[in-house]
């Protein structure tokens, strides 16, 4: 890759540089950790000098971000990306590719007026397309941008929150908006071999996402053990130099018909299961003592709590019921099933009998009932990691 030589630019090189059809989008891939194959990329923007010399954004977006010219960048590069997104279409028709927007593209309407037209006329799918925005593009989101968002929600696209765990309010940015999916920042990643603190936020991200129901994706991934950590920890697709780093369109294309093959594994997959069934356990057992310490006129004002009693609401019953992955023997995951079952029973009449003040004696009863099947549950799920484990050790390459 090419280094730029110049670090300023003027306003007016960059104007030109876009009405000349400069600007280019190179592709960096994303691989699934569930299939390890490439589920699509992320659009970053470049501009190609006429002698062939490559300027990055950080050179030229941030000035055209002061200025307010990035919205008129935008939408010409979104007629590219959409452009590009019909080519890759032919050989990925569910192809997925991320857009960076900024904060000032949410303020006007061409960017949902685009792609409304785009997905109405049957150029690209909703599917196709997934737009990234940063915290602080939306952390003081009046109800203009908010209806943007919610625009682009409509339209079936998904919204992406970039560079998670660097800001302060990421968590209620999150909770009120409709994101999707959250990135976690490249920089918290790669410095997680360096400092726990980074790992930290990282599985905490994870476990958050889990709990609601969203998508993650890591970024700046540049090593194999980076890769493998994530994996194991359940986190749902990936990106970074060790995979490839941003790329022409043609050479995008290639790596789909070369059916490229990353390492992969489900066992994150039965990890984040069994986290949420145990997060379930500790929900429905918390509550039981919330509720024995407050006074039960109070009880309307307690804290909203999801206690799934469904069991197919639980992660680990839609694992087992689904793509579990793992082969096991029937009988066991017939034994899984019925406990889980009972267990989701035994939470909802745990949570009854303590609501209904029969006393102290029938709340231990019903306890004991819950925990039992819980305990049952986790000696078969433990089982499941121990099959899975020697599996891993007889698959594993080298050393
Ligand atoms: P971003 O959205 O966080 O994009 C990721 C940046 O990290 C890209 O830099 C990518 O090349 C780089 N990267 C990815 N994996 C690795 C890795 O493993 N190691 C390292 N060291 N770096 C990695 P790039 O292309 O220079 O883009 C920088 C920023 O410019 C982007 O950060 C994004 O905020 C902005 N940007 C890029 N294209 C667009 C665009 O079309 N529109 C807008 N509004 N912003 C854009
Ligand atoms: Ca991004
Ligand atoms: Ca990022």
């Amino acid at each position: 890759m090419d280094n730029p030589t110049e670090t300023t630019f003027t306003d007016e090189a960059v104007e030109n540089a876009l009405h000349r059809g400069e600007f280019r989008f190179h592709y960096q891939p994303k691989v699934s950790f569930l299939t390890g194959k490439i589920v699509g990329g992320e659009a970053l923007l470049r501009w190609i000098r006429p002698d062939g010399t490559q300027v990055f954004p950080d050179q030229f977006l941030p000035r055209a971000e002061e200025t307010g010219f990035i919205t008129d960048i935008t939408a010409v590069m979104v007629q590219d990306l959409i452009e590009d997104i019909e080519t890759l279409r032919a050989v990925k028709p569910d192809v997925q590719v991320a857009f960076n927007i900024s904060a000032k593209d949410l303020k006007t309407p061409y960017l949902v007026k685009i792609l409304r037209s785009a997905i109405g006329n049957r150029r690209i799918d909703p599917g196709n397309i997934q737009i990234e925005v940063t915290e602080t593009a939306v952390v003081d989101a009046d109800n203009v941008v908010l209806q943007r968002l919610f625009d682009l929600v409509a339209l079936g696209v998904e919204i992406v929150m970039d560079d998670f765990g660097t800001g302060y309010s990421s968590l209620d940015v999150l909770s009120r908006l409709p994101f999707s999916a959250l990135k976690l920042d490249q920089g918290v990643v790669r410095r997680m071999p360096e400092d726990v603190r980074n790992t930290h936020i990282v599985l905490s991200s994870l476990y958050m996402a889990r709990e609601l129901s969203i998508k993650t994706i890591a970024e700046g991934v540049e090593t194999e053990g980076t890769y493998s950590f994530l994996m194991a920890s359940g986190c749902s697709e990936v990106q970074g130099y060790w995979i490839g780093k941003a790329m022409p369109l043609d050479d995008f294309i290639s790596f789909f018909e070369e059916k490229a093959q990353w390492p992969f594994s489900a066992f994150g997959h039965l990890y984040n299961a069994w986290d949420n069934h145990i997060s379930y356990r500790r929900k429905v057992l918390d509550y039981v003592h919330t509720l024995s310490f407050t006074s039960p006129k109070e009880w309307n004002e307690l804290p909203k709590v999801d206690l799934f009693h469904s069991p197919a609401r639980c992660r680990l019953g839609q694992w087992y019921m689904g793509e579990r992955g793992e082969e096991g023997s029937q009988e066991h995951y017939a034994r899984l099933d019925s406990h889980h079952r009972l267990m989701h029973e035994a939470g909802e009449t745990l949570i009854e009998t303590a609501r209904s003040g029969k006393g102290p004696a029938a709340v231990a009863e019903a306890t004991g009932i819950f925990l039992k099947h819980s305990d049952i549950v986790d000696a078969e799920v433990s089982r499941i990691v121990e099959r899975w484990m020697a599996r891993c050790e007889c698959s594993r390459k080298g050393p």
